[in-house]
């Protein structure tokens, strides 16, 4: 007999959702979810589409936040089955999207349904957060959304992902925040001519060197709670015409910091820029800001989550704050906790996506017990 959640996450798998096309999935949902009680507002921007559904009122609001969206599947014949026609094999299920989210987005809905079903007149709000551009350049996906939920004083309290983070078993992971992470493209000017006459060029090699010797060099911090210290990593450095008897015009540098909540990244790019200046240097930079970090700290949502997973897992989570980016990135913002709890990750993006059929299953009841714990 197929389960609800399987027979859910299948119908998901069939409509080809390829960022930025939602495919039909959240008609699909929104329709399970007025049945159910839902309120539900289609947000089209641009050519995403985004879902809100929400059940009962006022607070706390508790959303669970996911993507409707895949990433392409790549050649045909590199799949043993057909990418977008779900197949159980081996005990698992087949399909793109089976763990990047479709099966934890199924998950939600089955577990919003059972447990508006037992608690009809639950406290506070019970959302549900979608988007069909999660994979692509989130731009018009939960950024939007959260911009225009700032703008009509939509408060979020808890926010839960189910972006697939779990290592080897359901649950054995909780990710509790991430770093954000800073791009620079750093051009330091010179003045090109022979090398017999270096007092009538300027060498932007040796002028940027200490420059980025020190920027190299900086102890940025010791780290913050879970979190590891600030980085920040020169990815490319070039200057030179190929040729040995010329001082270059110009050096292109560029670099990116992993950091902390230490910072943000208005104070990190005024640091290096003094540093720049300090050495006296006619340069020129483009920033390019990937997302701040955000940090969930000791409280009722981690706790919660902590015991839950470990009775998914059998044993206490790891608690980590590692690994790429994700939509959370824009809700906690809005003073929201996150956290992010999902499926194995081993399959994502790849060919032959799969999730295990025992954790498929057993996601609406983890996802339930958590809005047991926060909401009934
Ligand atoms: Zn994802």
């Amino acid at each position: 007999m197929t389960s609800e959640v399987l027979a859910l996450a299948k119908e998901l798998i069939l409509r080809p959702s390829m960022t930025p096309d939602d495919a039909g999935c959240q008609a699909l949902l929104a329709e399970r979810l007025r049945r159910a009680g839902f309120t539900c507002e289609s947000m089209r921007l641009g050519a995403v589409d985004n879902l809100w559904a929400t059940h009962g009122g006022g607070g706390p609001v508790l959303v669970l936040l996911g993507h409707t969206d895949v990433v392409p599947p790549g050649p045909r014949e590199a799949w043993a089955s057909d990418p977008f026609v779900p197949e159980v094999r081996d005990g698992r299920l087949y399909g793109r999207g089976a763990a990047d989210m479709k099966g934890s987005v199924a998950a939600f809905v089955v577990a919003l349904e059972r447990f508006v079903a037992a608690h009809p007149a639950h406290p506070g709000t019970l959302a549900l957060l979608l988007t069909s551009d999660e994979e692509g350049d989130a731009i018009d996906g939960v950024r939007r959304v959260a911009a225009a939920f700032r703008e009509r004083g939509q408060r979020i309290d808890w926010c839960i992902t189910g972006e697939p983070s779990s290592k080897q078993a359901l649950g054995d992971l909780l990710r509790v925040g991430r770093r954000g992470t800073l791009s620079a493209t750093l051009t330091v000017h010179g003045v090109q001519g022979h090398v017999a006459y270096p007092d009538k060029a300027r060498n932007p090699i040796h002028l940027a060197l200490p420059a980025l010797g020190q920027l190299a060099a900086r102890t940025w911090d010791d780290g913050y709670e879970s979190f590891p210290p600030t980085s920040l990593q020169l990815s490319n450095v070039h200057a030179g015409t190929g040729a040995n008897n010329v001082i270059p015009g110009e050096l292109q540098v560029m670099f990116n910091l992993r950091y902390n909540p230490h910072w943000t990244a208005a104070r990190l790019e005024s640091e290096c820029e003094a540093i720049l200046r300090a050495h006296g240097l006619d340069y020129g930079i483009a920033w390019h800001r990937g997302g701040e970090p955000f940090h969930t700290p000791e409280g009722p949502l981690r706790a919660a989550a902590r015991e839950v997973l470990a009775r998914f897992a059998g044993a206490a989570p790891e608690e980590s704050t590692g690994g790429g980016t994700s939509d959370a990135r824009f809700i906690a913002p809005l003073g929201a906790q996150c956290i992010e709890v999902g499926p194995v990750n081993a399959s994502i993006h790849k060919v032959d996506e799969h999730v295990a059929l025992a954790e498929l299953e057993a996601l609406p009841d983890l996802y339930c017990a958590l809005l047991e714990r926060l909401l009934a």
